[in-house]
């Protein structure tokens, strides 16, 4: 059975990591064993782990520090997670140099597009406006607004359904979009809402929370089964 290394978050006071079990579960209807890797500096430690999986899923989480994009800090942004962000930027980048298989969801996706040289917007309301609420936190499984998919893109293709109700958790997006990534969903409103690596086995982000979804939603499962088979599915 194939390992899908799973990133933590971390809680600053406690300094407790935690995973969301819906990650893991996702993982398990898709055949394949979630591994949740711990956050460290040592590149060695991280490519160790690397080595032992065979695909990396970023979870959601803590706002990426606006100084890993070249930006001050506004008192919009959120918390951060810097032994977080050490790690994840690692791990991102490693894993595309290996063209190991990688699904980013929410703060994944931020971490994919500011690893590649993106930025970000740090409050969505503040920065972009726009006519949809994102950051709908109580919520967490509700489908609240739509995002269209973009023909060509890894995420149509695997999905199958162009125009999709999402949750949606989070209050910050892609403002730049890295080179190399293309976007592969936006709300009606233009903002970006996933993006993905052409040219990779598989590199795919999407701004919402699959996971919450995928017991009912049949796309939303349908991500995490072609990311697990581009790891190598049940050989
Ligand atoms: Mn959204």
């Amino acid at each position: 059975m194939r390992i899908i290394g799973v990133t933590p978050s971390i809680n600053d006071q406690t300094g407790n990591i935690t995973v969301n079990q819906d990650y893991l579960d996702m993982v398990f209807r898709a055949g394949a064993a979630p591994v949740v890797l711990p956050l460290t500096d040592d590149k060695e430690a991280l490519d160790a782990m690397l080595a032992r999986v065979d695909g990396l899923l970023l979870t959601g989480g803590a706002d990426v520090d606006p100084a890993r994009y070249g930006e001050e800090k506004l008192p919009c942004c959120g918390e951060n997670a810097p032994r977080r962000d050490e790690t994840e930027f690692y791990l991102c980048r490693r894993a595309l140099e290996k063209d190991m298989p990688l699904l980013a969801v929410c703060r994944g996706l931020q971490v994919l597009n500011c690893a590649l040289g993106g930025t970000l917007y740090q409050d969505i309301e503040t920065q972009f406006g726009g006519d949809l609420k994102h950051p709908c936190y109580d919520q967490p499984k509700e489908q609240v607004h739509f995002v269209e998919l973009e023909e060509g893109t890894k995420l149509l293709s695997v999905t199958g359904v162009k125009r999709q109700k999402v949750n949606s958790r989070h209050h910050q997006a892609i403002k730049d979009l890295a080179p190399g990534l293309i976007v592969n969903a936006r709300t009606e409103d233009g903002l970006i809402e996933g993006a993905e690596m052409p040219g990779k086995k598989f590199a795919v982000g999407v701004q919402w929370h699959p996971e919450s979804l995928s017991d009912r939603i049949p796309e939303a499962q349908a991500l995490m089964n072609a990311f697990a088979v581009a790891c190598g599915g049940n050989e």
